[in-house]
Formats: structure tokens, sequence, C-alpha cells
């Protein structure tokens, strides 16, 4: 049977042009990028390559990027590093409560150390409120880190705005541009970021491989010691097939970005529109307007998201929910509580993310599925769906873990 795979935001296929270059790499340039003998400055020129290439698709100076071992790496450098080059000046960071778990995490971690971090609150659509954002700023606060856009909502933040604001009161900015990266256009000397993460596969590179840029000038304690690379600042020989391809990723994600993003929005409003429409009590996650081209989030009323799921798959189709089921827990999204959903109700969530092969016929298919679906795991929902529903309700009708 046909797949049709919409989880675009967890990872992507790897498109056959980085495929040609990783393999070549693998294949034929076994060298250390460190020796001085022509093995090592072959692959060097490789690497080099894929560092313009990827400061060319965010305008930054080749010498503003670090390559990393992932868009988590990344996140955690930028955070970590940051706090303990300035953990003299102030120990206050502000982050935002719908953040991935790699700056949550980390965040929590420093806390542990003696940090102290605002989580700033969003409103009902995923956004942050810059009236928040100026008065959290605090004569300590180091930091501020606040996502490009949300890997489950999609939601995009006004990261130039907030740029500015964190610049005016002399704090160094950080931005987790992972989903943001490939789906929409990034210009670091337009955006007042002082460093911003990204990462190879979701936007069709290899995994394990990720990016961090530093703005010429800030200065950041390293994560990882050891050898001189990435200009002393990332210890570790270079993962030179990954860096080559991750390279040639950036260079097709903006080569194609303007109509790449355009075929995503108009299959993404083509489901947004045909869902609300065929299926009763089902609400949208995130911003109508101010979202990634290629991210759909729904909650349904009286079901569960795992169910959901599991029938999708059975019909061919690969998505994904925003509890976190497949980590092994049935916590409802941080997120989805974030944008003030009740646990109950974010529990029947549903995210499906469209990619770059996504056709129009795909569409069709996972509207017409889903109605079904949606529809005969109503009948089989314990919950009574002439009641208005609340956590209360949904626990007491037997919903169990
Ligand atoms: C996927 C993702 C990450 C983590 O990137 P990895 O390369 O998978 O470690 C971080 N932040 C966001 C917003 C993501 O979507």
């Amino acid at each position: 049977m046909k797949r049709i795979y919409l989880d675009h935001a967890a990872t992507t296929p790897i498109d056959p042009q980085v495929y040609e270059v990783m393999t070549k790499i693998l294949a034929e340039e076994y060298g250390n990028p460190s020796s001085i003998y022509s093995e090592g400055r072959s692959v060097k020129k490789y690497v080099e390559t894929a560092r313009e290439q990827i400061a060319k698709a965010i305008n930054a100076d080749i010498r503003e990027i670090y390559f990393t071992g992932s868009g988590s790496e990344a996140d955690n450098w930028a955070i970590k590093g940051i706090a303990m080059k300035n953990r003299a000046k102030g120990k206050h960071i502000i982050t935002t409560q719908i953040e991935h778990h790699a700056i949550l995490h980390t965040c929590e971690y420093l806390e542990k150390d003696g940090f102290e971090v605002t989580y700033l609150p969003v409103d009902e659509f995923g956004l942050i409120s810059l009236d928040d954002l100026k008065a959290a700023i605090r004569k300590d606060t180091i930091l501020v880190s606040i996502m490009f856009a949300n890997n489950e909502i999609g939601t995009i933040e006004p990261i130039k705005e907030i740029g500015e604001i964190v610049k005016e009161k002399g704090v160094i900015f950080h931005t987790d541009a992972v989903q943001a990266f490939g789906n929409v256009p990034i210009d670091v000397k337009d955006l007042n970021v002082d460093l911003l993460s990204i990462s190879a596969h979701k936007i069709y590179g290899p995994k394990g491989m990720g990016a961090l840029f530093i703005r010429k000038g800030v200065l950041i304690d390293n994560l990882i010691h050891g050898g001189a690379q990435e200009r002393k600042k990332r210890a570790g020989t270079e993962n030179t097939a990954g860096i080559a391809a991750f390279g040639k990723a950036a260079e097709l994600a903006v080569i194609n970005l303007e109509e790449n993003s355009k075929h995503l929005q108009t299959l993404r409003d083509m489901l947004i529109e045909g869902v609300m429409a065929k299926i009763p009590q089902v609400r949208l996650n995130g911003h109508p307007t101010k979202r990634l081209p290629g991210n759909v989030s729904f909650c349904f009323d009286y079901i569960e998201g795992e169910s959901i799921l599991l029938s999708l798959d059975l019909a061919g189709i690969a998505a994904s929910s925003g509890s976190a089921c497949t980590s092994g827990s049935l916590d409802p999204s941080h997120v989805l509580l974030a944008i003030g959903l009740p646990a109950g109700v974010a529990h029947g969530s549903l995210r499906l993310t469209i990619g770059k092969h996504t056709s129009q016929e795909d569409i069709e298919y996972v509207i017409e599925q889903l109605v079904v679906i949606i529809e005969r795991l109503r009948k089989m929902s314990p919950i009574d769906v002439n009641c208005p529903i609340d956590d209360a309700v949904f626990e007491d009708a037997g919903h169990h873990h």
C-alpha cells in the first residue's frame, strides 16, 4: 500500500542530491580535514563549501557558522555557553513556555545550578506578548531565547520585533530556528539575533547534523572540549559527509524556498478547510496565518490523538499527536496546555506536517480517511458527545493511561 508521510516536522526524507553529495564523501573522501596532506585538504574544501552554503542561506558570514551534532546540541550550546560565559554578570534567562525540549530541559538544568528562568506565556494562538517580554527583562538578564516557529502548532513568533527589544536592553538573543529554516526566509543581518540554531534532518538532510550561528563578537563558552576544530569552539573530528550534505540541503532549501512554501501553504489550507468543513467539533491549533506553511494542528473533541494515529497508520498515513506518547508518556503536550487547552482536549490532538513531495491527491485522501476515522472513533468513545468536555468529564468517563 502507498504510504503518505505527513510528519515532516519530525523529520524529512533525504533529498536525492543531498544523498549524492553525502555518499560521495563517505566513499571517496576519507581524509581528516585537520590533516595538511592532500587527503585532508581535499575533504576540508567540502566542509568549507558547506559552511559557505549555510552562511549564504541565512545571510551570515562564514566565520559565524559552527557545525554541531544536532539541532539539540546547537540549542544546548547556545543556552549553556552563554549562561556560563556571563554568570558573573547575571543569572537570569528568559524563554517561553512553548519551546522545544532541547531548550526547556536545558533551562531546567541551569535552574538547578542557580540560574533563574522566566518562561513567558503565550496567547491562544501561541504568540508571546512583546509587553510581557519588555516587563520580564531585568538588570541581571543575560539571555533571551525565543523560538522562531513552533514545532507543534506552527506559530511564527515576531522575531524581528523581539530582537529589537532585546538588543535595546543590551541582552543576548538566541532563537531556535530549526522549524523555520527552509520554510520561511531568514536573514540574520536583518533580524538582530545573536545566535540561531538549525538542523539538517528537518530540511531533507541527514540526521545527527546541526549548526549554530554565533554573531561575530558574541562571547560564548564551549560545550564540547577537545581538539581545535570549528575555530577552537567545538571539538571533535568533523562529520564531513554530514556537513557536506547539510550544506547541499541548505542550498536547495533556499533556492526553492518560495516555490516550496507556496506549495506547502496551498496544501495546508486545503487540508484545514477540508477538515473544518467536513468534521464537526474540531479546532485548529496555532495562528490562522502566522504559521509555518506546512503545519496543520487540530484537536478533535472526545477522542484521543493516539487512536487517530493508529487508525491513520492502518490507512497508510504517517502523522503525529501532540501528546508525547511516542516517548512513553501520555502527558498532554506542554504547548497545547500553554495555549490554554484543557488536558482532556489536548489529548485529542493531531499534527499533520506537509512536505515538498506531498500532492493534492494525498491531501484529498487524508481528508476522506479522517472523516471516516473520526466518526468511527467518536462512536466508540466512552465520552458522552452531548456533554460539554472538560477534564472531570474526561477522567470520569473511564479515560485510562
Ligand atoms: C527537531 C527540533 C529540534 C531538535 O533538532 P535535532 O536535530 O533533532 O536535535 C530543536 N528544536 C526544534 C524546534 C525542532 O523542531
